[in-house]
């Protein structure tokens, strides 16, 4: 961690890395999902909005139009982020990727994806893509509890992404895994229990999402009136929590939610972005403590 961090953020760790600030652009590729077009499901998994978890793309150019008056030296990553973005055959994607790529103000690209549409020839074209280029390739965890995860209708199970983590660790693939807090049914313990798989697996980074409830998403339905927690003060305690117990080296992706405020639904509060992240980092000040700390307790 540097610069007086209290834990690991991708966004400093990509300004060490690339020697300046580092954007991410979302790209709309125009992949689907199999959890949408009925190959495993229809509908979607139920936190998902229609926008396939990623409203906020547009094109590359567009993009660094608006960025450049604001960061001139930005570096620039093209992130496949809506839908599932290897859910194509892969001459498609090789074209997508690499397109992406040829753009010399393109310096890497992160690809989020589901643990089930990574065949044998796609993992090839990853393992290409990593020798030459920055990548890394983010999957959807979410939990590991059996119950929660057939009640999101996810369509995948824990062997299936433990086996994707696998697969791309021994192609030396980054990989940054996707959780969410506050989801029905599940205690403190069950997300400490999540935490703790997702980073005994090797994998490079980590998202913390907060549950955030959308009007496009089924869930509304399923659970309209259920707030994951009641307020920034409970969910704070609970991301300080768990960082204590992820080992510094992970890079964190996320601490919370993010998603357009027109189609938020619960928590209200949950789009004052700044001001959780604000209070995570008051109280990892205030609490003395940081990433990983209760691991060299353990190690003492
Ligand atoms: S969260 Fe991902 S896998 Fe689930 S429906 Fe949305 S795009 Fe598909």
């Amino acid at each position: 961690m540097q610069g007086g961090e209290r834990y690991n953020s991708i966004g400093n760790w990509l300004k060490n890395y690339f020697g300046s600030k580092t954007v991410k652009l979302s790209i709309e590729a125009g992949f689907t999902c199999p959890n949408r077009d009925g190959k495993v499901g229809y509908g979607g998994c139920a936190f998902c909005s229609s926008g396939g978890s990623g409203e906020l793309s547009s094109t590359i150019e567009e993009q660094i139009e608006l960025l450049s008056n604001k960061w001139p030296d930005a570096v620039y990553l093209a992130y496949f982020q809506s839908h599932t973005n290897t859910y194509a055959p892969v001459s498609v994607l090789r074209d997508k990727f690499y397109s992406a790529l040829s753009d010399p103000r393109i310096s890497g690209i992160a690809i989020a994806t589901r643990p089930d549409c990574l065949d044998e020839d796609v993992l090839d074209l990853l393992d290409e893509i990593n020798r030459e280029h920055f990548l890394w390739v983010e999957l959807g965890l979410q939990t590991i509890h059996k119950e929660t995860s057939d009640m999101l209708g996810i369509g995948y199970d824990l062997a299936c992404y433990d086996k994707a983590v696998s697969e791309l660790r021994k192609r030396n693939i980054r990989v940054v895994s996707h959780l969410i807090l506050g989801l029905p049914g599940e205690s403190r313990e069950d997300m400490f229990e999540s935490v703790r798989h997702a980073v005994n697996g090797g994998i490079w980074g980590l998202k913390l999402h907060l549950l955030n409830i959308v009007s496009t998403a089924r869930m509304n339905e399923m659970y309209h009136d259920y707030i994951p927690f009641e307020s920034i003060d409970e969910y704070t305690d609970l991301v300080v929590d768990l960082l204590e117990i992820i080992p510094e080296d992970i890079t964190m992706h996320r601490l919370t939610g993010d998603v357009p405020r027109s189609i938020l639904v619960a928590p209200q509060w949950s789009y004052k972005k700044r001001t959780i992240l604000n209070e995570i980092n008051r109280k990892l000040r205030e609490r003395n403590t940081f990433q990983g700390k209760a691991l060299l307790n353990n190690e003492e």
